[in-house]
């Protein structure tokens, strides 16, 4: 479960994010939907430990007090919209570099590797270099990246709005599945409603700083936007 209390930031004299609180389960997937500027990437990236969170905030993870821990200590991870891949390492090196921070030996990494790549539509690019690769491609290597740390929240920040309308479709289809096999709790940003109804147990929608509405998909309307 992740818990969320009084988040709040200030740039200069615009307050961005207003004393978000919130509450989300283990292995929810919870989808932020709100027009541009509201707010959504900064909640993203407070929960993630880029940002400070604010002098009253809070951040829970399974009762643990997160709040103040480095990113990489926080079990979160990140998926942002454009891959970032390391553009001088294989395939095979950009997916499996959490496990080589972690000083698994490469071997193992080579043979954990083949297999996630293999299981995300990505086998026999292991070798190949990001500049090689479609944009659905590198996005879906940005997930194993991701992934394979195999980590309890992952953060999704509209990951497939650069990619055209039926491979958004697709790979929003397969989060699904992966979501559900790995177990991960997800939280997503986006802006298509499409997806938000089809992805989300929860939407939380987001206006200029504040959390204006949490609710089912089923009871969200486009007039809250
Ligand atoms: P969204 O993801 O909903 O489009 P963001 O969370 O990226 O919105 O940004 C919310 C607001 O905060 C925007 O008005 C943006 O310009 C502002 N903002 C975000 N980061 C910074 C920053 N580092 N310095 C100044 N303003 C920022
Ligand atoms: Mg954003």
């Amino acid at each position: 479960m992740i818990e969320t209390k009084n988040l709040k930031i200030s740039f200069g004299s615009l307050n961005v994010l207003k004393d978000i609180s919130t509450t989300i389960k283990q292995g929810e997937k919870v989808v932020i939907i709100g027009p541009s500027g509201s707010g959504k990437s900064t909640i993203l990236r407070m929960i993630a430990g880029l940002l400070p969170s604010g002098k009253n905030a809070k951040i829970h993870l399974d009762n643990k007090d997160i709040t103040k821990l480095p990113p990489n200590k926080r079990d979160i991870g990140m998926v942002f919209q454009s891959p970032c891949l390391f553009e001088h390492l294989k395939i095979i090196d950009n997916a499996t570099f959490a496990l080589d921070c972690k000083g698994i030996s490469k071997k193992q990494r080579q043979e954990i590797g083949k297999d996630w790549l293999k299981r995300f539509g990505l086998d026999s690019m292991e070798n190949r270099l990001p500049h090689t690769l479609s944009g659905g491609e590198a996005q879906r290597v940005s997930l194993v990246r991701t992934l394979i740390a195999e980590p309890k929240v992952v953060l999704f920040d509209e990951p497939f709005s650069a990619l055209d309308a039926p491979l958004r479709k697709k790979l929003t289809a397969d989060l699904s599945t992966w979501q559900k096999e790995l177990g991960f709790t997800a939280i997503l940003v986006t802006h298509d409603i499409e997806e938000a109804k089809k992805l989300g147990d929860k939407i939380i929608v987001m206006k200029a700083g504040k959390m204006i509405w949490e609710g089912k998909p089923e009871d969200f309307v486009e007039e809250l936007l």
